[in-house]
C-alpha cells in the first residue's frame, strides 16, 4: 500500500507527526529513534512511550554515532519487548539487523521496522568539528535528492539506499517536496497505515527516479572498487593502507556484524609471551609493535566479510582515519558476489558459511605461492 502525506512545515516535522500518531493511536507501544543529545553536539537513540518526547526528536540524524542494529540486538536478543516497538533504521542498519536475526542475535517479532530513502551521513568527525546548524540544514536539503554531498565515502557509493526491506518505507525521492510517501511492505506495515486512516495513492515517477540514482551510484561504486583494489594489491600495499592502525579494535567493537561473544583477538589464545615476541623479532630482524595488525584485519574479514553491510561505522570509529570500511566493503563486495549473497536481504536464505560443503570452491584450493615475496 502506498500513501502520500502532504506536510505542513517540513519533512522532518511530517515524519515526527507520523511517528507520534503511531503512539497516540496505540498502534505501537514504544518507539526507538534518534534524538539530539542534551549538549546538541551529536545524536543518540531514545526508546520512549511518550508522544510529547517525539517533538524534540530527530527521526533521521545526519550522522551515525552508533549502528542501530546493535541497539535492537541488545533489546531483543533474549526475546521480544512487551507490545509493539516501532524502530527507525537506515537501510544498512536494517540489513545488519536482519543478518543478526539469522545469527539468532536479534529478533523481528514485536517490531514495526521503518526505514527511508537514505542520502548518506556525514563522517562523525566532520560533524563534531563542523558547523552543526549548517550541516543539519544541508542534510535535510539532501534528503529531497537522496544524495548528500560531503557524506562518508561508502555512502556516496551505496546502491542499497532505500527502505524497501522495512515494514514501512518512508520515501522522499521522485515525489513533490511538500509530501512524504509511506509504503508498506508487510502485513503489519499495511495494518498500521490502514489503522491510521490513510488512503491509497499512486506513485508515478518514484521508481524511475530511484532507479536513476541507483544506476549512478553503481557506476561510481564500480569505479571506486577498481581504484581501491589497485591500492591494496599485495601485502606491502595493504600494509601501507593499514599503516596508521594502532590496533585499538574500535572498528571491531562498533561493527554490527562482529557477533562473536568472545573475540579470538581478545582471547588468551592470542596473548603472546615475551619469549615468543623475542623469537619473532630475532627471526624477522625487528618486530613492529603492536604486532599482528594485518592478521587482525584479515581474521576479521575472514569471519564477517560475507555479512558486512558496508555501513561505514568502523571507519567512523577509527581514531587514526584508516580507510577500514572501504577495505572491508571491497572485500565484502567480492565475497558476496562469489556466493551471490546480499546480507540481510532475504531472511530465508542462510548465510553461506552456515551451509558449509566439503565439495565447493575447489578452484580456490591452491597452495599459497610467494607471488609477492621479495
Ligand atoms: S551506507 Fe550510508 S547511504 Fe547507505 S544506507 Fe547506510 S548510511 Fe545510508
Ligand atoms: S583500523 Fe582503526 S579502529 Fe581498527 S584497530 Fe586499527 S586504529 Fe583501531
Ligand atoms: S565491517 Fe565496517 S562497514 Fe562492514 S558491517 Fe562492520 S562496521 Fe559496517
Amino acid at each position: 500500500m502506498n500513501v502520500l502525506i502532504k506536510i505542513e512545515k517540513d519533512r522532518k516535522k511530517g515524519i515526527v507527526s507520523f511517528m507520534k500518531s503511531l503512539l497516540e493511536k496505540g498502534i505501537v507501544t514504544q518507539i526507538l529513534l534518534p534524538m539530539k543529545t542534551p549538549t546538541k553536539t551529536s545524536f543518540a537513540y531514545i526508546l520512549t512511550k511518550k508522544p510529547d518526547i517525539l517533538d524534540n526528536c530527530d527521526p533521521i540524524a545526519p550522522v551515525m554515532p552508533i549502528q542501530g542494529a546493535r541497539i535492537v540486538s541488545k533489546l531483543t536478543k533474549k526475546g521480544p519487548l512487551k507490545g509493539v516497538t516501532a524502530v527507525i533504521l537506515r537501510p544498512c542498519e536494517l540489513r545488519a539487523l536482519r543478518e543478526l536475526v539469522k545469527l539468532r542475535q536479534a529478533q523481528l517479532n514485536g517490531l514495526l521496522t521503518i526505514s527511508f530513502d537514505c542520502p548518506g551521513v556525514f563522517p562523525l568527525r566532520d560533524y563534531l568539528n563542523g558547523d552543526k546548524e549548517k550541516m543539519d540544514e544541508i542534510f535535510w536539503q539532501a534528503i529531497n535528492k537522496c544524495e548528500l554531498e560531503g557524506s562518508r565515502p561508502l555512502c556516496s557509493i551505496c546502491h542499497l539506499f532505500t527502505g524497501e526491506l522495512a515494514d514501512i518505507e518512508i520515501g522522499f525521492g521522485g515525489i513533490e517536496p511538500d509530501t512524504i510517501c509511506l509504503t508498506s511492505h508487510s502485513e503489519i506495515g499495511e495494518r498500521a497505515l490502514r489503522e491510521l486512516g490513510y488512503e491509497e495513492a499512486t506513485l508515478e515517477n518514484r521508481q524511475i527516479y530511484l532507479a536513476e540514482i541507483k544506476e549512478r551510484k553503481l557506476a561510481k561504486r564500480k569505479e571506486f572498487f577498481e581504484e581501491f583494489r589497485h591500492k591494496i594489491k599485495g601485502p606491502e600495499r595493504i600494509m601501507a593502507v593499514l599503516t596508521n592502525c594502532i590496533n585499538c579494535h574500535n572498528c571491531m567493537r562498533v561493527c554490527p556484524i562482529c557477533f562473536c561473544r568472545e573475540c579470538f583477538f581478545d582471547s588468551d589464545t592470542f596473548k603472546v609471551s615475551p619469549e615468543d615476541y623475542m623469537l619473532r623479532a630475532e627471526r624477522k630482524g625487528g618486530l613492529r609493535f603492536m604486532p599482528d595488525t594485518l592478521l587482525f584485519h584479515l581474521g576479521r574479514m575472514n569471519h564477517m566479510s560475507i555479512s558486512c553491510v558496508a555501513c561505514g561505522m568502523c571507519e567512523d570509529a577509527c581514531p587514526t582515519s584508516v580507510p577500514v570500511a572501504r577495505l572491508f566493503a571491497l572485500v565484502a563486495n567480492e565475497t558476496q558476489a562469489l556466493f551471490n549473497y546480499i546480507p540481510g536481504k532475504d531472511l530465508e536464505e542462510p548465510i553461506p558459511y552456515l551451509t558449509y560443503q566439503e565439495e565447493e570452491l575447489k578452484e580456490y584450493e591452491q597452495p599459497y605461492t610467494e607471488e609477492y615475496a621479495p
